[in-house]
């Protein structure tokens, strides 16, 4: 045993080593280097007097292996953890896989605030010290009629914000329909607990009426809430009380705010082009809403934000709010969020540049192109691809009831499970490519892939083929 524990070549000696001297260079840091390498030293003469050591046992062994260990190690510091995903799913708002896709103009923006200094809170005109809160506030005014608004960080935050500040200690009526969960970590009722409100629940599961609204208004009452069931939807023998009518029951009751929570919060009515019954923001702030919330990655398509718009009388006492500090947005997002907007503004033809909405709305036939030239492009000797009809889903929590007509490939896979295949290219294809199986096929919506992804597809299904082929 001490024979073998001599064997061991010192820190020193390793650091004389090509491979030692290559993994510094890489890393930048020679001291985080040789710590890893002293780390490795100490692990395997701990596992030599354990006598579960690796399989080594001469001194050029030795050194091989330490050295070996410590070539991982630094590859494994430098590989990417946030990394690009192709994603073939079809699923446009992916909360796995990042929700929206930024436009053109989002991403440039993004770049030239992360460089510089901004006005992010300073007014250039009067040199005076400015609000973050307020930089957008003009254009989502524009974008959704309201009197006034603000951002925060997302609409988990909006929400708290909104009943934290406005209701806390007093009671917030909700019908029962409507307390739901989202994602598996947002849920009304957790998060007005923690806002210090007290829920109300009205009405039963799949029915609401006014009349239940009424008789549960009394002193306490600060707040009627309606949440937009994003992710689920009742069918059958339902009765929800529309927003106008809420509107109407609080406007007997002074000073009780009805507010609503989109989710969505759409900015362009998808339901024109017959897709979804989303409301609108302007919809829902039109018909009396006080305050709504909504997600800026969601249809609205942008970073990942919070917007809060509505009466500026509470807008402005949640601007002043402790927690808008808490909750505040970076440059970042700002200027993301900023061309977001701008392109609604634009009307038709910038609502096109905003990649979620222009998934939403493209056809069939024009997804199906891009699954021909895919079939035409990729060279396989045995698999074979079909183009077949499918349907999208919007994702993110988002019109749920919404199926979107798309062209799919499905690959037929020989000898090898679809399985395997899906395996590779999510482990071994860079960037990962996320797909699903669907009747022992692997499936490829067409919806979220664009022409230069089809041509990674395409060559990494060929290695792909060729490697199992070998293997056979
Ligand atoms: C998605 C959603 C939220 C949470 O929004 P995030 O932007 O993900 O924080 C809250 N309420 C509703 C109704 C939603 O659909």
């Amino acid at each position: 045993m001490k024979e073998k524990l001599r064997k061991i070549p010192s820190v020193h000696e390793l650091q004389q080593n090509q491979l030692f001297q290559q993994a510094a260079e890489q890393i930048g840091e020679e001291k985080v280097v040789t710590s890893w390498l002293r780390n490795e030293v100490d692990l395997l003469r701990q596992a030599f007097l354990e006598n579960i050591g690796p399989d080594v046992h001469t001194t050029e062994e030795i050194k091989t292996y330490l050295l070996e260990r410590l070539k991982y190690k630094s590859e494994y510091f430098q590989e990417d953890r946030l990394q690009r995903v192709i994603n073939a799913t079809g699923t446009i708002l992916h909360t796995n896989l990042g929700r929206a896709n930024m436009s053109e103009a989002a991403v440039k923006k993004v770049a030239m605030a992360a460089r510089s200094y901004t006005n992010l809170e300073y007014e250039i005109t009067s040199g005076q010290r400015g609000s973050r809160h307020s930089i957008l506030e003009d254009l989502i005014k524009e974008c959704t009629g309201a009197e006034a608004a603000m951002v925060v960080n997302n609409n988990a935050a909006a929400v708290y914000l909104v009943l934290k500040g406005l209701t806390e200690g007093k009671e917030v009526i909700v019908s029962r329909g409507q307390l739901v969960e989202i994602g598996g970590s947002f849920r009304v009722s957790s998060i007005m607990e923690e806002s210090g409100a007290s829920l109300v629940e009205v009405g039963t599961t799949n029915k609401t009426h006014p009349h239940d609204y009424k008789e549960a208004v009394n002193e306490q009452t600060a707040m009627i809430m309606k949440v937009h069931t994003s992710n689920f939807k009742t069918i059958g023998f339902t009765a929800e009380v529309p927003l106008k009518e809420l509107v109407n029951i609080a406007k007997e009751n002074e000073d009780l705010i009805v507010y609503e929570d989109l989710g969505s919060g759409a900015l362009y009515d998808f339901k024109n082009h017959g897709i979804g019954g989303e409301p609108t923001v302007s919809e829902a702030l039109n018909d009396g809403a006080d305050l709504v919330t909504f997600s800026g990655d969601k249809l609205l398509g942008g970073p990942q934000a919070g917007i809060i718009a509505g009466k500026k009388k509470w807008i402005n006492h949640l601007k002043k709010h402790q927690l808008a500090r808490v909750l505040r947005v970076d440059k970042m997002t700002l200027a993301a969020l900023e061309e977001t907007l701008k392109a609604y503004l634009q009307g038709e033809e910038g609502v096109y540049t905003i990649p979620t909405a222009e998934r939403v709305l493209e056809t069939k036939q024009s997804i199906k192109q891009r699954a021909e030239a895919f079939t035409d492009l990729i060279h396989l000797s045995e698999w074979q691809t079909f183009i077949e009809e499918d349907v999208s889903k919007v994702g993110g929590g988002t019109m749920p009831e919404v199926t979107l007509p798309t062209a799919v490939v499905h690959l037929h896979s020989g000898n090898t499970p679809a399985q395997v295949v899906i395996d590779k290219l999510r482990t071994e294809t860079k960037p990962a490519v996320v797909a699903r199986i669907k009747e022992e096929k692997v499936v490829f919506d067409f919806r979220t892939i664009t022409e230069e992804e089809s041509k990674i597809i395409a060559g990494a299904l060929q290695t792909i083929e060729k490697e199992m082929q070998s293997l056979s």
